[in-house]
């Protein structure tokens, strides 16, 4: 079951858009985001707060409040937020780069709208902090 906070307002079928998310409103262009490709389903745009030389959030246009959400109720559209980060780090030259999807609080999810962080242009660390 996927738990909305606010209103969705979308077409019938389609969890569609949240009044008060934060990544609805990127999504809707009601606030601005470093846009750095679209597509059918998703939205990339830069991460305000940079953890790698190229950090860039790719977000399903429809609001899923995490990815186990989007896979569940609309697998292609989580399929897309895969091909869409390989897109980008391609795009902006990275062959290596790592894919994150904090899921709850206490793994770090801050932005209760799925998004699929997409980081490269530096060397990683394993296991992530
Ligand atoms: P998470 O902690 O996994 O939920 O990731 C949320 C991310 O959203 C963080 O990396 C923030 O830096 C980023 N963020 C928050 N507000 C904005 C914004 N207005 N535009 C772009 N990125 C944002
Ligand atoms: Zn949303």
């Amino acid at each position: 079951m996927v738990t909305l906070v606010g209103r969705a307002t979308g077409p019938p079928g389609l969890l569609g858009r949240v009044d008060d998310c934060l990544f609805c409103k990127i999504v809707s262009g009601e606030i601005p985001g470093e846009i750095v490709h679209t597509t059918e389903r998703t939205v990339a745009f830069r991460d305000l707060n940079p953890q790698a030389p190229t950090h860039v959030l790719v977000v399903p246009r429809d609001h899923y409040e995490n990815a186990a959400a989007v896979a569940a109720g609309d697998p292609a559209t989580a399929a897309e937020l895969v091909t869409t980060a390989a897109a980008v780090a391609t795009a902006e030259g990275h062959d290596d780069y790592r894919l994150v999807f904090n899921t709850g609080a206490d793994a770090g999810q801050t932005v209760f709208h799925a998004h699929l962080h997409l980081l490269a242009g530096r060397d990683f660390t394993w296991p992530p902090g």
